[in-house]
């Protein structure tokens, strides 16, 4: 009996080694696949821009003299915002590969939420010229552990997702309140909203819901930052939908550090 067991059993690791083998070269494929669509998708963003910058440098060199003032500035206008273009992509790429190779740091202390939020919301000014803010962050929230700079740039990104996705003249409302432990903070729009089978795969690296997302300046890489940001602070981010009409809702927990000065709930 002994025996016929052993065999049995030799025979069966046999199979899973068989089976473990088979998925390992399907892994090693579909890895192999995943980096190349990486590639491809990442020339594509740095060449977009470049293109048209040499593209105007180009225009520039060769007809400036006899070239109206308005065609020269508008040249150079383009230059200057595909160069930013550029230089954002090439930021969130450098941001992806800290979080992702671990090496991501923060240098949190304590901060109001509200000040953070306050630089995020100048910064996206421009951006958001065409839509209506409306802010209900109270003064009063708990001070919270962060590292202002990510934490800004967590909020810019999401600010920039409304004005991207939702209709000019909309609001885009920022709001947050304190539970017993945690502070959240959303950032509600009145765009299209996500479909609920993409909820979770938006924060996924490169990911992007609509095909008709292309035409639009955007990498897929914005709330895959966001979250390595937010997680790396301790907190949480997640995506959904409204339930009073269309739109999208990101929200942001943080917990309340224990030597908050002066809090309770
Ligand atoms: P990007 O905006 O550069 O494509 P993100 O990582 O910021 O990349 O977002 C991933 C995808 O999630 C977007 O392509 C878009 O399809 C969807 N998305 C993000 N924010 C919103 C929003 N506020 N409303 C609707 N869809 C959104």
């Amino acid at each position: 009996l002994f025996d016929a067991l052993a065999d049995q059993a030799a025979l069966a690791i046999e199979r899973i080694q068989l089976v473990a083998d088979v998925d390992r070269a399907k892994l090693a494929a579909e890895a192999d696949r995943l980096r190349s669509a990486l590639l491809t998708s990442i020339s594509h963003d740095l060449k977009t821009p470049l293109a048209a910058i040499m593209g105007a440098a180009g225009t520039l060199r060769e007809y400036s003299g006899s070239m109206p003032e308005a065609d020269r500035a508008d040249l150079l206008a383009t230059m200057v915002d595909e160069s930013e273009r550029l230089n954002r992509f090439i930021g969130n790429l450098l941001d992806m590969t800290r979080i992702e190779s671990g090496a991501m740091e923060p240098n949190s202390s304590l901060h109001f939420v509200g000040d953070v939020i306050g630089t995020a919301l100048r910064r996206a000014a421009k951006i958001l010229a065409h839509h209506r803010t409306e802010v209900d962050i109270p003064a009063d929230l708990p001070m919270l552990r962060l590292d202002p700079v990510l934490f800004e740039q967590v909020f810019f990104n999401l600010l920039d997702n409304a004005a991207k996705y939702a209709p000019s003249g909309s609001v885009v409302r920022l709001r947050g309140w304190a539970e017993e432990t945690a502070v959240l903070l959303q950032v509600v729009d009145e765009g299209p909203g996500i479909p609920p089978a993409d909820l979770e795969r938006v924060f996924d690296t490169f990911y992007r819901v609509r095909k008709g997302d292309q035409v639009r300046a955007g990498t897929g890489l914005g709330l895959s930052i966001c979250r390595g940001f937010i997680e790396a602070m301790g907190g949480t981010i997640a995506a959904g939908n409204r339930t009073d009409r269309s739109g999208a809702v990101f929200t942001i927990r943080m917990p309340i550090p224990g030597e908050t000065p002066g809090w309770k709930p």
